[in-house]
């Protein structure tokens, strides 16, 4: 027999299964929200004129392309931190932070896992229920068991904090939490910043791992009001992961650019956790590729770039506001009865619309707006020209 003749089929991935459902749709009229892309109002993906502009600096003084140090370029490490954890903070002046440029935000989270499994053989990851679906197989692809803990509370249409704060409590020491940093994929529903604080009195009470995913950030409300969560867990004095993506910030989704940061208690810390991430790294991939973190570093550290860069992502946050806005209030303007403040308030690209798997079917099949089972629905894929046939298919199925 063949050396392949036992392998099983691996699932579909389920969204990548919606994608090709939807390009086989005839319906002229049909929308695809099942995506987890920022399109602008033309339902195109965007191409950031900070990026143009650094690409272009970047063609008109071609440089020859070595290999990269293991950890990547080094002015995109430091302009990561330098979002991350602010610029002038105290942490990265004593140098207690190791980060490393990472292959997207995914390659961010498995540099991580990947490490942690070294240094933590033992652990459990707790992961949010639900969670990004790629959180669970990746931790488990690094060796762990992964459990959820509680987060969406579909009675409630909110989150269900006592549960979290519950089952976080009764978590082993050394536990790896993962946490949605800003922007929860795929609810939309964030806690606050006291419930944060809980979370993070917690978390140092009881010796968790926290693991922040920061794919989302200037999403929200602002970069640093985004990233204003980090500074919670510095002054609690924790050690922590964070994963970067510039995925959609900068609408960079095919070149892979992300980022692991690990602060640590001392710089002599940091850099012995450096060194293992750089090991990771080495046996993985190497090191990493250069074009996407050249492209982000030219644009965050040239201050013309960079104003112009916070102007468009504050555009792409602001557009998606508006859809949220529009949403709620033609929804309700074509008669749907029950409250739907939620969707104002949820934060990022995607809102838990409360619908469920027979209504989304619907949706798809007598009108071929296309989101996920779930209800998750991408609102940066709606825009002014597409909402109104989506907002009267969910009154019709509503
Ligand atoms: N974490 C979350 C919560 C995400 O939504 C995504 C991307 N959809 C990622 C990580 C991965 O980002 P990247 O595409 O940069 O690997």
């Amino acid at each position: 027999a063949s050396l392949f003749a036992a392998v099983e089929m691996a699932p579909r991935d389920p969204i990548l299964g919606l994608n090709e459902q939807f390009n086989a749709d005839t319906n002229p009229a049909k929308v695809n929200l099942g995506v987890g892309v920022y399109y602008d109002d033309d339902g195109k993906l965007p191409l950031l004129k900070c990026v143009q502009a650094a690409e272009k600096q970047m063609v008109e003084a071609p440089k020859a392309r070595g290999y990269l140090p293991i950890d990547g370029i080094a002015a995109y490490d430091k302009a990561v931190q330098g979002l991350v954890y602010g610029a002038d903070s105290a942490i990265l002046k004593a140098g207690r932070v190791a980060t490393v440029q990472a292959v997207g935000g995914t390659g961010g989270l498995k540099v991580g896992a990947d490490f942690l499994k070294r240094v933590n053989p033992a652990a459990k990851v707790l992961i949010s229920d639900p969670s990004w679906e790629n959180h669970r197989a990746l931790f488990e692809s690094a060796g762990f068991p992964v459990e959820n803990y509680p987060y969406y509370d579909a009675a409630k249409r909110g989150v269900n904090f006592d549960g979290m704060l519950t089952a976080l409590n009764g978590a082993a020491q050394g536990t790896i939490v993962v946490l949605h940093a800003c922007c929860h994929n795929p609810t939309g529903y964030d806690i606050t910043p006291a419930q944060w604080k809980q979370v993070v009195d917690v978390v140092k009470a009881r010796g968790l791992v926290p693991f922040l995913d920061m794919a989302y950030q200037g999403f929200g409300e602002g970069i640093a009001e985004d990233g204003a969560v980090i500074q919670q867990f510095v002054d609690a004095g924790l050690d922590f992961f964070v994963s970067t993506s510039f995925s959609k910030s900068f609408s960079l989704y095919g070149e892979r650019v992300g980022a692991l940061s690990v602060a640590c208690a001392s710089k002599e810390e940091a850099d012995r956790v450096l060194s293992q991430l750089k090991r990771v790294i080495r046996t993985n991939y190497s090191n990493p590729p250069t074009h996407g973190a050249q492209v982000v570093a030219t644009v965050l550290t040239t201050p013309a770039l960079r104003q112009m860069w916070e102007d468009e992502l504050a555009g792409m946050r602001v557009r998606i506001k508006e859809m949220r806005v529009a949403l709620q209030a033609k929804l309700q303007a074509a008669g749907v009865k029950q409250d739907m403040s939620f969707i104002t308030q949820q934060k990022g690209m995607f809102s838990y619309s409360g619908l469920n798997k027979d209504q989304m079917q619907r949706l798809r099949d007598e009108f071929g707006i296309y989101g996920v089972d779930s209800g998750r629905i991408c609102v940066a894929a709606l825009n002014s020209k597409n909402i109104d046939a989506v907002v009267s298919a969910i009154a019709k199925v509503s």
